[in-house]
């Protein structure tokens, strides 16, 4: 048996949290076009015959760390780093940027094996546009795979588990078999409702929006679910409710709906918005939100 941790890292939005919900073949992170989706350390486990990786995600590594909760992402991204056995390093089809060089000096202090993942090829019109690319990156480090995929329509899915799985040392399993992630369901409840808001709005809000729970309790059949949504500016909370409340109230369906689904029950879920300011940049208020070490 195979057995391991693996990580996955990249620059934000290339497809890290959409990969580990195909690999392990339940939403275990949420994704949205917005930076910052992930926040969090996430495992996501996954168990076959062969054996079992758990796969590590991570918040994407950003150029800039200025701000406090981008300093709280890099550390988090970085230190995923540290203790595991593979890494699959995404970078988008579209080609290598600044940041990507970035994320390649870690790995390289991290000194284990890498597998290239070149994700969104159904973007890609021809497949030969890739090859200059994939030499480029083959001159920069002697990677173990280079394999170009798409996380979102599963091409070449099959041989980016296959070969993770090679790579990953023998061992017994270290979680398990049934578990999926290491995260409980009250966190995963939390990062749903912040999933359906970030879908929900525009540029302005997403990055000063958090979401807590107050109360996760069973109710015989029924799963009561409060969360508090945390904006930063009074105009913020205006566009979270909308006009006469339609955004809340879609957010609300949409996340129930998931929740519902995860929780295999039914739900109650109330949602509530309160400002606090400048919450992103406090490194206290990060604390007393969840975002520490
Ligand atoms: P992360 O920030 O690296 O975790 O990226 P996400 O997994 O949140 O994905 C960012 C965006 O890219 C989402 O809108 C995904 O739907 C989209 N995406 C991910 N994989 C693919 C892919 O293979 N093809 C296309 N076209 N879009 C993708
Ligand atoms: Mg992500």
């Amino acid at each position: 048996m195979k057995a391991g941790f693996v990580a996955l890292v990249g620059r934000p939005n290339v497809g890290k949290s959409t990969l580990l919900n195909h690999l392990v073949g339940q939403k275990i992170s949420i994704t949205s076009r917005r930076p910052q989706t992930t926040r969090h350390r996430i495992h996501g486990i996954k168990t076959t015959e062969a054996g079992q990786a758990v796969y590590v995600d991570t918040p994407g590594i950003h150029a800039s760390e200025k701000r406090a909760m981008n300093r709280y992402l890099n550390k988090t991204a970085g230190s995923a780093l540290g203790d595991v056995d593979l890494v699959v390093w995404l970078i988008d089809r579209a080609g290598w940027l600044p940041e990507d060089e970035l994320v390649l000096k870690r790995i390289k202090a991290a000194g284990v094996p890498v597998i290239l993942a070149i994700n969104k090829i159904d973007r890609l019109e021809d497949k030969d546009a890739l090859l200059p690319f994939l030499q480029q990156a083959a001159a920069s480090h002697n990677f173990a795979a280079m394999i170009p995929f798409s996380a979102l329509k599963g091409t070449n899915l099959e041989t980016l588990d296959r070969t993770i799985m090679d790579l990953l040392p023998e061992g017994d399993p270290i979680f398990p078999e049934d578990q999926v992630t290491d995260r409980s369901m009250r966190f995963m409840a939390a990062e749903i409702v912040r999933e359906k808001l970030l879908r929900a709005l525009g540029q302005e809000v997403p990055h000063a929006i958090t979401v807590e729970i107050e109360q996760f309790r069973q109710d015989g059949a029924l799963t009561r679910i409060s969360a508090l949504i945390w904006v930063e500016r009074p105009g913020q909370k205006a566009i979270v409710i909308g006009k006469q409340g339609e955004v809340l109230k879609k957010v609300g369906e949409r996340a129930r709906h998931d929740l519902e689904r995860m929780l295999e029950g039914k739900v109650f879920l109330q949602l509530w918005v309160k400002v606090k300011e400048g919450w992103s940049d406090d490194e206290r208020a990060l604390r007393s939100l969840g975002y520490a070490d």
